[in-house]
């Protein structure tokens, strides 16, 4: 396996999501990735490839991390009490088993490597001999100490569940069909879901009558393409609130948490616009969005923005700066920057990265639509039409509505 290819598949973790509501396949998730992650023991042939490995367990590291300490004990074990599901003293019980068990994991897993010691004794092959002879030991231990921080997540799990009846794949999914505001809908409703499924219908009745009115007014094309919409509530854990595939718009679960219901009809209407993207001259939109791109001097990001914590998703500059805020937010996207700059959230981070080298000049989108729209041309395009049908004129930079109305 080439160093490439270890990249390719330990990057794959990168996409992990985390949120606010506790979800056995989150937990799923994190132990399939830490599998995914220990198969490196056998794997790694140098120091290169041992750092960058050390690299991604530490990133995966961090977001179990957040996800057991803050999501699992800070909110779901709190909301539990404040819903006067628990008492206190389950609350205390579950916070403090589970601690205990998943703490010595968590301070454990860590690659046993002294990858950036400046030291002249030691060359970069000495180091990774040393981590060679200690990795046998090392995998034996933090799988023993993994093992019983799964037994605690599967535990609380279970109980979780009895505790709000509901059990994992059980029965079919119930089908319906039926039509909300003139599109045609398919709900899928496994026994088990996890949103309530009135509760989606409402918020679904609510967001189609935004893409209806917007569309009507912007871009009546997409109310004559006769799309279905599947809304697939079998469908948890994923990271994508929805897809376009085999000519279908499709909305999964995660969606429907919180309130968001503005940001429900730009996932749909986003989605309607990849089938609209073949029926116009995409060509020029692609010329449009490659024209479009900038530069963007990262030293001048933090010469005014140095003293804030975060680099990424950062109130202030939204507020100050929309256009550097959208170019900003592209940078995690860009298939070309997306994982230099997952690494670097924070003012800090990019600080460290630039006095180590890293390049201070990026390319971005001149004229940005989105964070999300940086990804490519063909992503932009239903970027700006989800924006424009759900937000109106408002929501685009004057250059991006001219030439998209024009194609529209
Ligand atoms: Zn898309």
């Amino acid at each position: 396996m080439n160093n490439e290819r270890i990249a390719k598949e330990l990057l794959k973790i990168a996409s992990l999501v985390t949120g606010a509501a506790f979800d056995a396949a989150k937990i799923q998730q994190f132990r399939k990735d830490f599998l995914k992650l220990m198969k490196n023991t056998k794997v790694v042939k140098n120091y290169d490839q041992a750092k960058e490995w050390q690299k991604h367990v530490g990133k995966w590291s961090n977001r179990f991390e957040e996800y057991i300490y803050r999501y699992l004990i800070e909110n779901t074990l709190k909301d539990m009490k404040v819903d006067d599901k628990i008492g206190k003293r389950e609350e205390e019980y579950w916070e403090s088993r589970i601690r205990s068990e998943v703490w010595p994991f968590t301070v454990g897993f860590s690659v046993p490597f002294d990858a950036d010691l400046a030291n002249d004794f030691w060359t970069e092959e000495q180091r990774f001999d040393q981590l060679q002879k200690n990795l046998n030991t090392w995998d034996r231990s933090i799988r023993g100490k993994a093992q019983k921080a799964w037994n605690v997540l599967k535990e609380f799990t279970d109980w979780y569940e009895r505790l709000y009846e509901k059990t994992l794949d059980v029965g079919e999914p119930v089908v319906e069909q039926m039509n909300i505001e003139g599109f045609d809908v398919i709900m899928k409703v496994p026994p088990d879901s996890f949103v309530n499924p009135r509760d989606v219908y409402q918020k679904l009745k609510k967001a189609l009558s935004i893409v209806k009115s917007g569309a009507a007014k912007y871009v009546p094309k997409l109310l004559k393409m006769k799309v279905p919409i599947v809304v697939d509530l079998t469908q948890k854990g994923l990271d994508n609130g929805g897809e376009w595939k085999q000519g279908k718009v499709y909305v999964y679960t995660t969606s429907f948490y919180g309130n968001d219901i503005k940001g429900l009809a730009h996932v749909i209407a986003h989605e309607f616009a990849h089938a609209l993207y073949k029926h116009v001259d995409s060509d020029r939109w692609e010329s449009f969005i490659s024209g479009n791109y900038g530069k963007l001097d990262l030293r001048d990001v933090l010469k005014q923005y140095g003293s804030q914590l975060f680099l990424h998703d950062n109130d202030l500059i939204r507020k100050r700066d929309p256009m550097l805020y959208l170019q900003i937010g592209g940078l995690y996207h860009n298939p070309y920057t997306k994982h230099r700059f997952e690494n670097l959230l924070t003012m800090d981070s990019l600080r460290e990265n630039l006095d180590d080298g890293g390049e201070p000049v990026v390319t971005v989108q001149g004229k940005p639509i989105s964070g999300y729209a940086g990804k490519m041309p063909s992503e932009a395009f239903p970027e700006a039409v989800g924006l424009l049908v759900t937000y109106g004129k408002k929501a685009l930079i004057p250059d991006v509505y001219n030439v998209l109305t024009s194609l529209l």
